[in-house]
């Protein structure tokens, strides 16, 4: 077995973001970026091991950064990032790694992809250098402000994090080119002759540099649906109407013949009414009856549409998005499946959700308790929501 460390550099002081504070350890969306930064490394099944790199100064810091997180004993870097880089691999050799991933502490939007990009590339490589392939145009400026020359782009890219290397050779390297000023550890395996192989890394993964770079991180997690950075909620709903003379049900927004209908206050849509449950309970919002008690003559007859669309409405005030819903439909009768498509659309079109978010489901309960002997239908659902 291959043992993989990853080395994430957060000794520096970062001046250059305007702060008090070093910008490794500033919150985005209320979690210090260091933390983000070494979240996906700590998560990543291809890393085994992960070392920091802190300044002296930062131990409290440091500490209330990775509460809870597996990591090795921090380490004290030095006055440059390539010290820092040395002391850190340094104190790697006592767990004898194969391989070492070595990373910016101010790139929080490493994609686990490019971790994998990295990993897999060391099993033919003995460095490898994460990048993106420069797509602006380059110009090269004269002394006076004006354009001298426009570079050709082709074959340019712009090297991130994590950069890959056998251990022994990187190790190797650093010790020989100490006395150098080298600007990244790619720079020092280059150094030492090792041919550096490149692969794709992401184009999010930037580094958090100047003051405004930290709202750019905000608007990432922002718009990172589903991403590690949000909360996911998950709420379950249930509900039951009995059954009345009729001649049709309303289930899911979709009206099916019936030989009876279902008893309620409003259209008795049981699906959508555990439904609105599930999603008020994602929220913490209490239920359906406290927003529309039957006791209120104005949703007499009302169609449950209304009930959804407000609970999707408390999300959204949240800031929330809804990720999927799964709803459970427990009757004898009618039969659901004929219906299923058409319940998925109206539930989506209502929530302006993809279709391929919603879910419905049938049984029945082998003809026991009161939906076995077709008294009534009974609804369940659960909801996940993403909160910012
Ligand atoms: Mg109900």
């Amino acid at each position: 077995m291959v043992k993989t460390a990853a080395l994430v550099l957060a000794g520096g002081r970062g001046i250059r973001a305007g702060s008090a504070m070093p910008k490794q350890y500033r919150e985005i969306a209320g979690t210090p970026l260091l933390r983000e930064a070494l979240r996906v490394f700590v998560n990543h099944p291809a890393i085994d091991m992960v070392g920091v790199v802190i300044h002296p100064d930062d131990e409290a810091r440091y500490e209330n950064a990775a509460t809870g997180m597996r990591l090795l004993p921090p380490v004290f870097g030095g006055e440059t990032r390539q010290e820092s880089s040395f002391n850190g691999l340094r104190a790697l050799s006592d767990f004898a790694p194969d391989n070492v991933l070595i990373h910016d502490g101010a790139r929080p939007f490493v994609a686990p992809d490019t971790i994998s990009r990295v990993v897999n590339a060391l099993s033919n490589d003995s460095a490898v250098l994460a990048a993106v392939p420069v797509t602006d145009t380059i110009k090269r400026e004269k002394s006076d402000g004006t354009v001298g020359a426009t570079v050709d782009r082709s074959g340019l890219w712009r090297a991130q994090t994590p950069q890959g290397f056998n251990y022994e050779i990187i190790m190797l390297a650093h010790e020989r080119f100490r006395s150098q000023s080298l600007t990244d550890d790619a720079a020092v395996a280059e150094a030492a002759g090792h041919v550096v192989r490149l692969v794709e890394g992401n184009e999010d993964n930037f580094k958090v540099t100047a003051p405004e770079d930290f709202k750019r991180a905000e608007r990432q997690i922002s718009a990172s649906r589903g991403g590690p950075l949000g909360e996911t909620r998950v709420g379950s709903g249930f509900d039951v109407h009995r059954f009345q003379p009729g001649e049709s049900v309303i289930l899911c927004g979709v009206e099916i013949p019936h030989d009876q209908g279902l008893a309620g206050h409003s259209d008795a849509d049981v699906g959508m009414h555990a439904l609105t449950d599930a999603i008020l309970g994602a929220i913490c919002e209490s239920d359906i009856g406290t927003y529309f008690p039957p006791s209120d003559p104005r949703w007499l007859n009302a169609s449950s549409e209304i009930f959804l669309a407000k609970a999707a409405e408390l999300v959204a005030q949240r800031g929330g998005s809804i990720l999927h819903l799964d709803v459970t439909l427990i009757c004898e009768y009618p039969k659901i499946g004929p219906y299923r498509d058409r319940m998925r659309s109206r539930l989506s079109e209502i929530l302006a959700l993809d279709m391929g978010r919603v879910s419905i489901k049938a049984t029945t309960t082998e003809r026991l308790g009161f939906t076995g002997r077709g008294e009534g239908i009974a609804g369940q659902a659960t909801a996940t929501i993403l909160l910012r």
